[in-house]
């Protein structure tokens, strides 16, 4: 059999085996077999330069994390009822990357995991059920992860929004209420918030807590207007509500600028919610807050997370933050971003199509449009650039409430040479549309 036919066959046995819910990118199969690094081969043997796996944090099969788990998978993987170091090394190490008051670590294996457990933690803080999301925001796959996720429960087949949950106004700059060239956005998309805890407390409501990504990831690759979250937060706080961040996509030195998205605004959360790239794609989830919120939690119901900081686990997450550190892959993320950014705003000249450029480091949305006044999306024209893009080498994806925005936010090892390469080709593919 050919690759076609080979690829079609498993297809085929995939449909009958794994549940259909599940879309798989690109029209033409896709079978990756290796990866390393920024790069990723198929079975064709062809290679492609990833440039949307987030996860893949330091590159994918980065030597160093390899060598680490496997040294580790021979010695001892077990669960955390026994003493172990690599626990308390890695605790240590993530809590010196935050603000002091944010000390106590929890360990779970996903960012839907891990969100659960954030709001379960403020529900019993603050003795309140009640959580404010962003609209268009996805936070994970369980049940109450969903229960956040607008981009979820308001999309065909969701189950609609709990009483419980309260949806504010996406902050975005281009699209929506309040846009750019408006220096006070931020204050006036806080008071969305405001107002919706003003209706609350009119009730006689109180709320547990307020969630929302430092950057705004299903949202559409969107990061906060200025003061917004200061302004938030303070809102929250003063109903008595909790502050989350989630940090899943964009945490860990991805903005370039700072290791956390939270410190782009100036703010301290008082939980924050750490997933994907923390352990380079092997499970691993964290949720790290301040010791009076752990204590409260400490109410003699036990936590006991099988898989939750393992020694395999701690000892991924410690060579994560190793291989960051020693390659300075943060600054190089500062540049290489800056440099993408730049060079996509250069093309946004060139092609009428590209409304919007925004980001921060390796986290970058270009949002499609068909024109520049209504904001209609270009649809189905993003999808024909994916389409081509991958033909041309380069995995790019999209994202976005109309599905109009391409989303860039490669391996951190993604260099200036892979950016500029992605530009010469994003700008052949939109001159030939
Ligand atoms: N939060 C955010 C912001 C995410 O993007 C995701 C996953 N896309 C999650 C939480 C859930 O993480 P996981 O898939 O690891 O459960």
């Amino acid at each position: 059999l050919g690759h076609e036919e080979r690829d079609l066959a498993l297809k085929t046995e995939r449909k009958q085996v794994v549940g259909t819910n599940l879309s798989i990118s690109y029209q033409k199969n896709l079978k990756i077999t290796r990866g390393a690094l920024q790069y990723l081969y198929d079975d064709k043997g062809d290679t492609y330069i990833d440039c949307v796996n987030n996860v893949s944090h330091v590159g994918h099969c980065h030597p160093v994390v390899v060598k680490t788990m496997q040294k580790q998978l021979v010695k001892l993987n077990t669960n955390t009822r026994y003493l172990h170091d690599s626990l308390v090394t890695y605790a240590k190490m993530l809590t010196a990357t935050l603000p002091p008051k944010l000390n106590v670590c929890y360990f779970c294996n996903s960012g839907s995991e891990a969100n659960d457990l954030a709001i379960r933690i403020s529900r019993h803080f603050t003795k309140q059920k009640d959580v404010i999301v962003l609209d268009h925001a996805y936070h994970g796959t369980s049940t109450v992860a969903m229960e956040l996720s607008p981009y979820k429960f308001d999309s065909k087949g969701g189950s609609g929004q709990q009483p419980y949950i309260h949806k504010g106004m996406n902050p975005d700059l281009y699209r929506g209420h309040y846009r750019y060239g408006d220096e006070h956005a931020g204050e006036k998309y806080a008071e969305d918030i405001a107002d919706i805890i003003k209706q609350l407390s009119d009730k006689g409501t109180g709320i547990a807590a307020f969630i929302c990504e430092t950057l705004l990831g299903v949202g559409g690759q969107i990061p906060l207007p200025d003061g917004y979250l200061k302004a938030v937060y303070s809102h929250v706080r003063a109903a008595g509500g909790l502050c989350i961040a989630d940090e899943v996509q964009v945490g860990f030195g991805r903005v370039g600028e700072k290791f956390w998205g939270f410190e782009l605004q100036g703010v301290e959360p008082d939980i924050v919610v750490l997933g994907k790239p923390i352990g380079n794609g092997h499970p691993l989830a964290a949720v790290v807050l301040t010791e009076e919120i752990a204590a409260a939690f400490n109410n003699g119901l036990e936590y006991f997370n099988t898989y939750g900081g393992n020694p395999v686990s701690m000892e991924t997450g410690i060579a994560v933050m190793n291989v960051i550190s020693e390659e300075e892959l943060q600054q190089r993320a500062l540049e290489t971003g800056n440099y993408l950014i730049e060079g996509l705003k250069k093309l946004m000249e060139k092609h009428v199509i590209i409304g919007d450029v925004r980001g921060k480091g390796l986290f970058v949305g270009a949002e499609l449009v068909r024109n520049r006044e209504t904001l209609e999306p270009a649809v189905p024209e993003i999808d024909v650039v994916v389409e081509q893009m991958r033909d041309r080498g380069f995995l790019i994806s999209t994202d976005g409430p109309f599905h109009n925005v391409l989303k860039i936010k490669p391996p951190m090892v993604f260099n200036i040479e892979n950016a500029a390469s992605f530009l010469t080709n994003l700008d052949e593919v939109l001159g030939g549309l």
